[in-house]
């Protein structure tokens, strides 16, 4: 794949985890149980995707579809003066779409197109969460099937939007702190068919002692599996 970009966590140890960063043209999934870390780490690069190269961004703007109203411009702004960016200008180019249900998300996703079309330079796409919606509205083992195939459908249309556009894309999943829970992530069940060749990140992130977390990349096709240590501060992901 040509041209591939990488936007930087915060943290070195997690951009090393994952080869250096979240990768354009790829989907990257972080899972894990409430208050792993998330929305922060999806804030985070919200942020970070608007740095220059030579600083760990890509220069670009980022879509950050919001299911569960968990965006929180404050955090934003925090996040920026870290990084000595303008907090005003930094939240301009988060473009936020609130999904009210899984339709409306699906909806929200077909139409970034339009927003790059339009000729702004989004480099990032945020689904935080991917799955709340889904698992809300199909419930029972009836409408399981139906469920995978929406899912399918959406992952195929982010998928796209990632290699046309030279675009990175962000899911969050909450899943249970049980350990099989370790087997109901979407792009699992979906396996390497419906996203074809695309390469696929998965991180599990759980909770460490002293308010530290910890990040496991899993099943990833050409990488390490391995894991490393971050800390979640009022300046955003770090080491
Ligand atoms: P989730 O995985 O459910 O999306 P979050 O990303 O919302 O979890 O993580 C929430 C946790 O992040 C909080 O419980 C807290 O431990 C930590 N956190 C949030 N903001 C800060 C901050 N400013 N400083 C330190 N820790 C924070």
């Amino acid at each position: 794949r040509k041209d591939v970009g990488r936007i930087t966590t915060g943290s070195s140890g997690f951009d090393e985890l994952i080869g250096g960063g979240i990768e354009t043209q790829s989907l990257t999934e972080v899972f894990g149980e409430f208050g792993s870390g998330k929305s922060q780490i999806s804030h985070e690069l919200a942020v970070t995707v608007q740095l220059p190269e030579d600083k760990g961004g890509l220069d670009g703007e980022c879509v950050f579809i919001d299911t569960e109203n968990t965006f929180r411009p404050e955090r934003i702004e925090q996040i920026a003066n870290a990084f000595d960016l303008d907090p005003e200008e930094t939240l301009q180019k988060i473009h936020i779409a609130r999904a009210f249900n899984s339709s409306h998300q699906i909806l929200m996703a077909d139409k970034i197109n339009e927003l790059i079309q339009s000729g702004v330079n989004i480099k990032l796409v945020i689904v935080d969460s991917l799955m709340a919606h889904f698992r809300a509205e199909y419930v029972g083992r009836e409408s399981l099937a139906v469920r995978q195939q929406k899912l399918n459908q959406h992952l195929h249309v982010l998928q796209t939007i990632a290699n046309t556009y030279n675009v990175a894309v962000f899911i969050t999943n909450q899943v249970q702190a049980r350990p099989d829970a370790f087997f109901g992530s979407p792009t699992k069940a979906i396996g390497g068919h419906v996203l074809g060749h695309a390469s696929t990140y998965r991180v599990w992130l759980k909770k460490g002692l002293a308010g530290k977390r910890i990040a496991r990349l899993v099943d990833s096709p050409h990488l390490p599996e391995g894991e490393c240590v971050f800390k979640i501060t009022n300046d955003g992901i770090i080491d």
